[in-house]
């Protein structure tokens, strides 16, 4: 009998089919990208969520508790690409969701409606380790012993720390290869992938650069590429939503705002509501808030300002074209704060188009003012998160304006990384009292104080 897992084209018009273990990562016949698909009905699916929840209070010290401990495998029956024995966990998935009343009221949300999905909590202190898990599922299930994968940064370092944990079938090291832009990656970041033992080779260009070459790296090397461009990766970000969802007693919010870089999460996210309304277990859809930094806004522009949709599958290619005709033209590149999203080129762009389709979605760019002040905000109410996370929060407080998004709405803001990976980034807006001339909004600069008592009274009267 055939496998129930298959991969899919995404362009419904060529629907070309391939086996799990087929690695590609474009349809050979149409070149458009790849969905992970079940026939679900010779799927074991539960008739509700309530086995998720309890493997919640899971112990990792059996391998069957491993996996329940795992937020991505303890919703195993709904990534079920791969036999349980080749599942691959490092503890990934172990993220809350974090309501956050104070936060609501400074952006003028209402409490109790506004909530924060934490994924700087992963083992690597990223959303990635998600989708890593998946991806290396399958480098497992395919007995690969090279992981590569471009990276502004957070990718490379959940690759490294999965390839440092994991091994082959015969017990060999797997070697992890990240291809990063020389000046672009944060600190923290290139630390991980340093430490984890990762061959990191820095390419003199940007982030789209780094992914034209590790695609045309793993055609000649032998390299399994595990960018979102892999539709594994975003399985395992599908229980991003599911989590979500479990925070709130399975009942879906009114929108999920996240940052938009490559789009892996927002094509990711769209399939998991698509799958779950199919499979009954929810009944309706939230709606999709996808934030671009101003300067990395490709989708902002082709989707908001030049209309570009799904289409049911007929995306109007010669608008993207054009649009990047032009950037090259005029030597754009993106250039933004937030690093993370900071990708001219996104892969992908049709299936994001897609979940903007399912979901109801809409598109904003916010600036790097708004995202170091949304980041200050979020570190001020315990939180804390990286540049490109904060993008989240201050798309949120943007559609609040524009009254897209009510106060009363109950949403979602998905915090994609650590505070720790971009240490550069808080401390200029803090130390430096904030931007280059007038003091940012929420700046904590350092109080620098004689070593006397009587001088460090003085100071804290004020306190
Ligand atoms: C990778 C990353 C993003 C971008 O996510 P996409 O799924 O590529 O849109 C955003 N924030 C952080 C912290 C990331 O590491
Ligand atoms: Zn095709």
């Amino acid at each position: 009998m055939s496998d129930p897992a298959f991969q899919q084209c995404i362009k419904p018009t060529c629907g070309a089919t391939y086996a799990i273990d087929d690695v590609r990562y474009a349809c050979s016949a149409c070149g458009s990208l790849l969905d992970v698909c079940y026939d679900w009905s010779r799927c074991r699916v539960p008739k509700s969520p309530a086995l998720f929840n309890d493997r919640r209070g899971a112990q990792p010290d059996t391998p069957a508790g491993r996996l329940d401990y795992s937020g991505v495998w303890r919703f195993r029956e709904l990534l079920p690409f791969a036999n349980s024995t080749n599942l691959v966990t490092i503890g990934e998935g172990r993220t809350i969701l974090q309501q956050a009343d104070r936060l609501a009221i400074e952006i003028g949300h209402k409490p109790g409606r506004c909530f924060l999905q934490y994924e700087g909590f992963n083992p690597s202190g990223s959303f990635k380790d998600n989708g890593m898990a998946a991806a290396f599922t399958m480098a497992r299930s395919l007995d690969r012993g090279r992981v590569g994968c471009a990276s502004t940064g957070n990718t490379s370092a959940s690759l490294a720390m999965f390839a440092g944990n994991t091994s082959t079938r015969a017990g060999e090291p797997i070697r992890a290869v990240v291809f990063v832009g020389d000046d672009k990656i944060a600190l923290g970041k290139l630390a991980q992938a340093l430490d984890h033992g990762a061959m990191t080779l820095q390419i003199a260009g940007d982030f789209d650069a780094c992914m034209r070459l590790v695609r045309e790296a793993t055609d000649r090397l032998d390299l399994y590429l595990v960018n979102s461009i892999n539709p594994f990766r975003l399985e395992g970000q599908k229980t991003i939503m599911y989590r979500v969802l479990e925070g709130l007693g399975w009942q879906v919010p009114d929108w999920i705002v996240v940052p938009g870089g490559n789009l892996g999460n927002t094509s990711a996210f769209g399939k998991a509501f698509v799958e779950l309304r199919e499979l009954g277990l929810i009944d309706r859809m939230p709606r999709l808030a996808v934030i671009n930094a101003a300067g990395a806004n490709t989708l902002y522009e082709l989707f908001t300002e030049r209309g570009l949709r799904w289409n049911g599958g007929q995306v109007d290619d010669r608008v993207v074209l054009d649009h990047y005709q032009h950037m090259e033209e005029r030597g754009w590149a993106a250039r933004t704060v937030a690093t993370a999203i900071e990708i001219g080129r996104p892969v992908n762009l049709p299936k994001a188009l897609r979940s903007l389709d399912a979901l109801s979605g809409v598109v904003r760019q916010v600036t790097d003012e708004a995202i170091l002040d949304a980041k200050a905000l979020v570190g001020q109410h315990g939180y804390g998160c990286e540049p490109a996370s904060a993008a989240s929060v201050a798309g949120l407080r943007l559609l609040l304006e524009e009254q897209v998004i009510a106060p009363t709405d109950r949403v979602v803001c998905i915090l994609t990384g650590h505070a720790l990976k971009d240490p550069d980034a808080t401390v200029r807006y803090h130390a430096n009292g904030g931007r280059d001339d007038v003091a940012a909004p929420h700046a904590n600069p350092p109080v620098q104080v004689p070593a006397e008592i009587e001088a460090i009274e003085e100071v804290l009267r004020s306190c």
